[in-house]
């Protein structure tokens, strides 16, 4: 089961969060933490029947979960940010030890769920719809939102427990139930979630069981969900990969997908940048969480008149980063997630230097273990194959550009298309970025990275990073379903358009 040094932590803290110790007695499912590849539990894994059952079980839950009043499901999710407040540092620290984030990246995760909990409570009063005019006398139209059903969460590795919040806050006060299939790199974090909501909902008092429930395994269990008749809506987060096979099979029976998928994100350093600005920024988005976040800043475009003054500043900073334990309270850069991981960063950089690159870091630096590397900062000629390519691993790819209608033509031409920055002080050009004719993504930022969205604004991506949007604006439509109404409070009956059936 759990044995010494990280894992031993790892129960003390799993004990604390009150997560069934029997849960952990599993054998099938090997979970290691990528701080020392240390071997942290064996689980058992859901099978499909289980899998289905707990499915019937949701739908069951939502059947009474969708009469209860929107406010008085806001309340439940209140209660679920009061657990994780409480929790908030237990929480962070599984999250470090299981996804190896550093410190204040895993407590920044919880912070975002405590967030997303605050906002959904608020808008458990806020879930309108418009009146509309109508062409008919003494006739009223409206739109009425309505619960959904089961909404099946799939999420990925490198955010283990936030984007279960961003899609369960608002599933829950939206009147849904939720069934959960985390990466299975990172379960346990999974099950103290559940062991959080369930402190909540018994102070809530008279949630239907199977209210919020998790799956543990692999893709088998994950395409459970997907395939399941009675989960209407499934909110996957991955790669590009996944979201090929999922897309078409929820399609297929007709299903709403949210795919929050893999990105390949720019940020072009204008000639009037503030350069001090634009090297923390690049920074933060290019080396935080190794390199491992979907909004991670994998393409740099650096107007040429700055480069000479940007660059040799950046490659001190890529020089200095410290990387290593990230319980470590001054590591800014912790393991990679596993040995794949590393592999395809090797390759990647394989093929940059074939493809022309100059490549400064990336080498690993042997420590405990685990697969912990110097981020790389890659000098190309252009954007060739690899860069085109998201390799999920601190690689940037640094390009020089003359003009900026060409520099906003290349960050776009890339199948991905999750976020985007620019650093200028010129308001012509970050007005051109943000136009029409500017970034192509989800997200568009002027003078700051493109990575760390806060939760208020709508998430997502378009092209291959699949289209979806969480959290914020009007994401929480997604998670319902739309009903028009008219009604006749005359004694005619006009027909629409005009039409004339008189029997
Ligand atoms: P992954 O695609 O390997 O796995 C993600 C999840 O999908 C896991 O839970 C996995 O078990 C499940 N899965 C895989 N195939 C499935 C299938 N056929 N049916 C159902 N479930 C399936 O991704 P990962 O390595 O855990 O995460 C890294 C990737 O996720 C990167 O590409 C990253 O950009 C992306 N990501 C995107 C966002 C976003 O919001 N756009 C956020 C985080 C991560």
């Amino acid at each position: 089961m759990i044995d010494g040094g990280v894992a031993a932590e790892a129960l003390a803290v799993l004990e604390r969060l009150g997560v069934d110790q029997g849960a952990c007695a599993g054998s099938t499912l090997v979970v290691q933490s990528p701080i020392t590849g240390e071997t942290i539990a064996h689980l058992a894994e859901s099978d499909p029947g289980a899998a289905a059952a707990a499915i019937d079980r949701a739908h069951a839950a939502f059947l009474q979960w969708r009469t209860v009043p929107a406010p008085r499901r806001g309340e439940l999710v209140r209660l679920l940010g009061e657990e994780l407040r409480a929790a908030k540092d237990d929480l962070a620290r599984l999250v470090t030890i299981e996804a190896g984030k550093i410190v204040s990246e895993g407590l920044g995760e919880v912070q975002e769920m405590i967030d997303i909990c605050d906002y959904a409570v608020g808008l458990s009063r806020q879930l309108f719809g418009l009146t509309i005019a109508t062409e008919r006398s003494e006739h009223r139209m409206m739109e009425t939102w309505h619960p959904l059903g089961v909404t099946g969460i799939v999420s990925a590795f490198n955010f283990p427990v936030a984007v279960w919040s961003w899609n369960a806050a608002l599933a829950l006060v939206c009147g849904n139930s939720v069934v959960w299939k985390p990466s299975e790199k990172t379960p346990l974090t999974a099950l103290a979630v559940q062991s959080l909501f369930d402190r909540a909902a018994a102070k809530f008092g008279g949630a239907p069981e199977g209210l919020s429930s998790v799956l543990i395994g692999g893709r088998e269990i994950g395409e459970v969900l997907v395939d399941h008749p009675k989960v209407p809506l499934v909110s996957a987060t991955g790669s590009t990969t996944m979201g090929r096979t999922v897309g078409p099979r929820l399609a297929g029976r007709f299903a709403r997908a949210i795919l929050e998928l893999g990105g390949n994100n720019a940020t072009i350093i204008a000639p009037s940048a503030d350069l001090d600005l634009a090297i923390r920024g690049v920074a933060f988005a290019a080396m935080g969480t190794a390199g491992q976040r979907c909004t991670t800043l994998r393409r740099l475009f650096v107007h040429s008149s700055v480069r000479d003054r940007f660059l040799p500043r950046l490659k001190a900073a890529y020089g200095s980063v410290r990387v290593g334990d990230p319980r470590e309270t001054d590591t800014l850069v912790g393991p990679l997630i596993d040995e794949t991981a590393y592999e395809g960063m090797q390759r990647a950089l394989e093929q940059a230097r074939a493809q022309g690159g100059s490549v400064t870091g990336g080498e690993r630096i042997d420590l405990a273990g685990g697969h912990y590397v110097r981020p790389a900062l890659v000098e190309m000629p252009g954007q060739t194959d690899v860069v085109r390519h998201e390799t999920f691993a601190p690689i940037l790819y640094v390009m020089a550009y003359e003009d900026l209608d060409e520099a906003i033509a290349l960050q776009n031409d890339v199948p991905q298309g999750l976020s985007s920055a620019i650093f200028t002080l010129d308001m012509r050009e970050a007005e051109r970025f943000l136009s029409s004719a500017g970034s192509d993504c989800g997200i568009a930022n002027v003078n700051l990275g493109p990575s760390g969205a806060e939760i208020g604004g709508a998430f997502g991506g378009e092209k291959e990073t699949g289209g979806g949007r969480e959290a914020g604006s009007d994401s929480w439509k997604a998670y319902m379903r739309r009903a028009t109404n008219t009604i006749n409070y005359g004694r005619t009956l006009p027909l629409a358009q005009g039409v004339s059936f008189e029997v």
